[in-house]
């Protein structure tokens, strides 16, 4: 299989455009149904696998590596102009991540990954609602992402807002209440323990929540995760350490 990071297009004598067409023609033809992947029809072939044809579990070790590379300041040194040209043709990302818009957070940092490898939607509080939902799931039908990453991070400040907003029944302005509503399930199902550290069990529980969420989310993302080809998995990343720990 090819290295994704050292993947050049010359390793990749099929056409991407073609790739591409093949799989926004499958995706029309189904109706971004599962199993409309590109993959699978090329693998079908003597094509060589894509880059990002490797299975959940596989994609997690290859982030959770990054991760520890950013941690101890040992990223490998990219060139980010490396692969341009291919990545005009079409991407590959390895995983999709539900991220935080916190500017601390910046997930290709923080699991050493380069342009065209991570899918990301990012809302404050790292929630799914029905866009970023749309979004994965174009990620998954039509890209093949084997892996969905739900990363809170500590300190959150749309957690701390919205349990301030259950606590002290504040109401905030503009659209904020929007943003709190969707996530006061997780934030109160926190509470509701009465933790000795409310924010991290509230930023955890969030995040658990929405891996619930994204797992039956149907029709697309419960199906590819019901039959094995996608994963949602949770974790929090530290800002003051860099790690991420798995939930
Ligand atoms: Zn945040």
């Amino acid at each position: 299989m090819c290295d994704h990071d050292r993947c050049e297009p010359a390793s990749h004598p099929l056409s991407r455009r073609l790739l591409l067409a093949a799989g926004a023609a499958a995706a029309a033809a189904t109706g971004l149904r599962p199993g409309s992947f590109v993959g699978p029809a090329a693998a079908q072939g003597t094509d060589p696998p894509r880059p990002n044809a490797i299975g959940p579990d596989a994609a997690l070790r290859r982030l959770l590596d990054g991760n520890a590379r950013y941690a101890a300041n040992t990223t490998q040194n990219k060139d980010l102009s490396a692969g341009r040209a291919a990545r005009a043709e079409a991407q590959y990302p390895v995983a999709g991540l539900v991220s935080c818009a916190d500017s601390r957070v910046a997930p290709e940092l923080a699991f050493d990954q380069g342009p065209g490898e991570l899918f990301v939607v990012r809302l404050a509080g790292n929630f799914v609602d029905d866009n970023g939902l749309a979004s994965l799931e174009y990620g998954v039908a039509v890209l093949g992402l084997p892996l969905i990453v739900v990363l809170g991070h500590s300190n959150c400040g749309a957690v701390a807002a919205t349990i301030k907003v259950i606590q002290e029944k504040k109401e905030l302005p503009g659209h904020l209440p929007q943003l709190v509503a969707a996530l006061k399930p997780g934030v109160e199902a926190a509470l509701a323990r009465k933790p000795n550290d409310p924010l991290d069990e509230a930023i955890a529980e969030n995040v658990r929540h929405n891996v619930r969420r994204l797992e039956q989310a149907g029709p697309i993302v419960a199906k590819a995760v019901a039959d094995g080809k996608v994963k949602i998995v949770g974790g929090v990343y530290d800002i003051a350490t860099g790690k991420v720990t798995m939930l």
